[in-house]
């Protein structure tokens, strides 16, 4: 992975020795089940990943995630590639993800969903991540859709812009909102950075989040981009919940 070559990279050769030492007495551990990982393996086990049931383009999570984005007529395709259970092991990812500070894992994540966007024939002329409010930003280092957006730019080579949305307002965590009060919470909570309308007009832009679940969130910052004269929204993210 390119971000621990990154890291590691200043290290002086004996500090690299000491690290594989180190990983070699005490092997880091799956994050979803604990068992110790081999052969460089930073964060999750393959048999958890296989583990995680796959939305299919005619899975029903995926067919009525996808109704409820285009209805809104402000977003024009969905790409995601897991199911979000409750307990299930994409839970532990993302919640390593969120509060963990794995950031190198959202790489991870959008890599793989990556290879899904480009197997789909997806493309576009920008990534951009939903924006975290700055108290949240600063609160935990990192966006964690910033990250993902990080490991599809990577693999997709379409460029990734966090220069060009931004939240207007604090909103409150969506988790016990029902779908009429998330509408409510993330309306007008964006807005394109002035100046940047320019860079979003006539584009295809690519909205990405970590989890996709009433999709109030990424239609508000979709109708936000039309606004400024985007012309296509597609919405992708690792996993959907139910
Ligand atoms: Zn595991």
């Amino acid at each position: 992975m390119r971000e621990g070559v990154m890291e590691k990279s200043g290290h002086h050769i004996v500090g690299d020795s000491w690290f594989a030492i180190l990983d070699f007495i005490f092997p880091p551990l799956c994050l979803s089940c604990s068992v110790p990982l081999l052969n460089g393996r930073k964060s999750v086990c393959n048999p958890c990943w296989d583990s995680i049931e796959r939305v299919s383009a005619l899975h029903p999570l995926f067919l009525e995630t996808r109704e409820k984005l285009l209805t809104s007529e402000q977003v024009n395709g969905l790409v995601s590639e897991f199911v979000f259970e409750r307990e299930g092991a994409f839970q532990h990812i993302a919640h390593a993800l969120k509060y963990g500070g794995y950031e190198s894992l959202g790489v991870e994540l959008g890599r793989k969903l990556a290879e899904v966007f480009l197997a789909s024939g997806g493309g576009g002329d920008v990534l951009v991540p939903i924006p975290l409010h700055k108290r949240k930003f600063r609160e935990r280092g990192y966006n964690q859709a910033e990250r993902i957006a990080h490991g599809m730019s990577q693999a997709t080579l379409i460029p990734l812009r966090t220069d060009l949305l931004r939240r207007t307002r604090f909103t409150q965590s969506q988790t016990t909102l029902t779908l009429e009060e998330r509408k409510k919470n993330v309306e007008a909570a964006f807005e394109v950075v002035p100046g940047k309308e320019r860079v979003v007009k006539g584009k295809t832009i690519v909205l990405i989040d970590d989890v996709i679940t009433t999709g109030a969130t990424i239609v508000s910052c979709a109708s936000t981009l039309r606004d400024a004269g985007a012309l296509t929204i597609i919405a992708s993210s690792p996993a959907l919940a139910r």
